[in-house]
C-alpha cells in the first residue's frame, strides 16, 4: 500500500485532491476487470480505518479524455458504506485506465483513488508473468551455480526463467534438477545461448526439449548449411551466405526442439563494430526466421547506444508492417553484478505453463522492461496497447507481486545454502502470487 503515497500526484493533475495520510486507509478490489461488462467493485476500509456512515461519492475517470471537456466520461455514484465497505458497481466502456476517487463529507478532497484497468477478453483471459529467457552460470562465464542463479531469479521477482550459458544446455537442466519436486512457484525451463560455428550471431533457446548446440558436432549441421546455401538465391552484397545459413539452420532445428528462438544483441559493441553486420540484421528482419528479437537488456549503463538502436530498429520494423516480438533479458553474467532485474520480459499468457509463455511470446503477448537502477520506473517496450497496459501493471500489481517473490526467493537461497528448513517455508508460501492475481482481477 505504500506506493499509495505516489498516488495523490496524478490525482491532483485530474483535478482530485486527495488528502495524503487517509490513501493507505482503503483498498480497492478488483484492479483489473473485462471490459464492457457490468463489475463490482468493492472499496474495503482497511484495519484501524472506517468509512462514515453518510453517503459517498464515488467517481470513476477515465485517463483518455474527450476531446472539448476534460471532465467527459466522468462517471458519478452515490453510496452508503455496508459492513465497512462501499461496494459499487460499474461497466468500464473502454479499453483503458481509469480513476476512481472517493470522497465523504468534502466533495473537494478525495479519500482515497485508485486505479483500475478494463482490458478486452484476449487480455483478460491472461496474466502478466515476469521472466528472464537469457543468463548465465558459472557453467560458462557467470559466476554462480545454475541453483543459486535459479533461486535469485526468484529473489528478483521472475515467475519464470531459463539459464542459457554459452554452448551449454546441460546447466539448464541442473537449475531445474535442483529444485525438483519441491515447492517452488518459479517455473525454471531449459535453455542454452546457441553459437553456429559458421556465424558471429548469438541465438538463444528459450524452453526447447534437446540441445541445438550439440547438433553443430554432427555431419548433419555442414550437410544443412549446404543445402540452405544452394537453395538462397539473389544474394545481396555484403551478405555471407554461409552465416545466414547457419542461423537458419540453428532457427529451425530450436523449432524442433519445441522451443522460442530469439535473435540477441545485434547491435552489442564487440571488438570495435557491431555485433551482426548491417545486412543480415536487414535480412533477418525481412525473413523473421525467428521467434522473438532481443530488443533491449545485456547492457550496462555506459552502454545504453547499444539497446537505444536495437529500439529504434524495432519500432522501425514495425512502422514498415513488420510484426516483430520482443522479449528483454537481462543477460546476466553474475547475479550480484547487475543486469538481473535491470532488463526482462512480461509475458501475458494464460497460465506460467511452458506452451502459454511460447505462445504468447510469439504472439506478440509480450514486452521487453527496462528497469534501471535509481530510475522513478521501469519502462516497457513493445506494442503500444500492451505499453499501456504493463505500465499500469508495473505500477498497480507488481510491488505486491514482487514482496511476495523476494520472500520465497529469500527460503530458495537458504535451501540452496543447504537449510532443510526452508523447504518447509517454501511451502507455506507457495500459490502466494497466484492468490494475489485471483484477488486483484475480477471474477470471470
Ligand atoms: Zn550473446
Ligand atoms: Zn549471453
Amino acid at each position: 500500500m505504500a506506493k499509495l503515497a505516489g498516488l495523490p500526484i496524478a490525482a491532483m493533475a485530474m483535478g482530485v485532491a486527495v488528502s495524503a495520510q487517509a490513501a493507505p486507509a482503503f483498498e480497492l478490489t478488483p484492479k483489473v476487470v473485462p471490459l464492457a461488462r457490468e463489475t463490482s467493485l468493492t472499496l474495503q476500509a482497511q484495519p484501524g480505518a472506517r468509512f462514515e456512515e453518510i453517503e459517498h461519492e464515488v467517481r470513476i475517470y477515465p485517463m483518455e479524455w474527450r476531446a472539448g471537456s476534460d471532465v467527459a466520461g466522468v462517471t458519478t455514484v452515490k453510496v452508503r458504506p455496508e459492513g465497512g465497505a462501499l461496494r459499487i458497481s460499474h461497466r468500464f466502456a473502454d479499453e483503458q485506465e481509469y480513476l476512481v476517487a472517493v470522497f465523504g463529507n468534502d466533495p473537494k478532497t478525495a479519500l482515497a483513488s485508485f486505479r483500475v484497468y478494463a482490458v478486452a477478453d484476449d487480455l483478460f483471459s491472461r496474466r502478466p508473468y515476469r521472466g528472464d529467457l537469457h543468463q548465465h552460470s558459472h557453467h560458462s562465464d557467470g559466476k554462480e551455480s545454475p541453483a543459486y542463479v535459479a533461486a535469485y531469479n526468484r529473489k528478483l521477482g521472475m515467475d519464470f526463467m531459463a539459464l542459457t550459458d554459452h554452448h551449454k544446455y546441460a546447466p539448464s537442466l541442473e537449475a531445474i534438477k535442483a529444485f525438483e519436486g519441491l515447492p517452488v512457484d518459479l517455473r525454471i525451463f531449459p535453455g542454452e545461448e546457441v553459437h553456429p560455428p559458421d556465424t558471429g550471431v548469438h541465438i538463444v533457446h528459450f524452453g526447447g526439449k534437446f540441445s541445438v548446440n550439440d547438433l553443430f558436432k554432427t555431419p548433419a549441421y555442414q550437410e544443412g548449411v549446404e543445402q540452405i546455401v544452394a537453395s538462397l538465391k539473389e544474394f545481396p552484397a555484403g551478405l555471407n551466405p554461409k552465416s545466414y545459413a547457419a542461423c537458419l539452420w540453428a532457427l529451425e532445428k530450436i523449432r524442433e526442439a519445441g522451443g522460442v528462438s530469439i535473435f540477441c544483441h545485434p547491435y552489442w559493441i564487440t571488438g570495435n563494430r557491431y555485433n551482426v553486420p548491417e545486412a543480415l540484421i536487414t535480412r533477418l528482419f525481412a525473413e523473421k526466421p525467428f521467434d522473438a528479437y532481443e530488443v533491449i537488456g545485456g547492457y550496462w549503463l555506459h552502454q545504453t547506444e547499444s539497446n537505444a538502436l536495437q529500439v529504434a530498429r524495432y519500432y522501425e520494423e514495425v512502422a514498415k508492417g513488420n510484426r516483430v516480438p520482443v522479449v528483454g533479458v537481462s543477460d546476466g553474467h553474475g547475479v550480484h553484478r547487475g543486469l538481473n532485474g535491470w532488463y526482462y520480459t512480461v509475458v501475458l499468457a494464460p497460465s506460467p505453463d511452458y506452451a502459454d509463455i511460447r505462445d504468447a511470446i510469439r504472439a506478440d503477448y509480450a514486452v521487453a522492461v527496462e528497469s534501471l537502477p535509481n530510475a522513478p520506473a521501469a519502462r516497457p517496450y513493445g506494442p503500444f496497447r500492451l505499453v499501456k497496459y504493463v505500465s499500469f501493471l508495473l505500477r498497480e500489481v507488481f510491488p505486491a507481486h514482487d514482496a511476495l517473490c523476494a520472500e520465497e526467493g529469500d527460503a530458495m537461497l537458504a535451501y540452496v545454502a543447504g537449510d532443510q528448513d526452508a523447504v518447509t517455508r517454501l511451502k507455506a508460501l507457495q500459490g502466494r502470487v497466484a492468490q494475489l492475481y485471483a484477488r486483484l482481477w475480477a471474477r470471470e
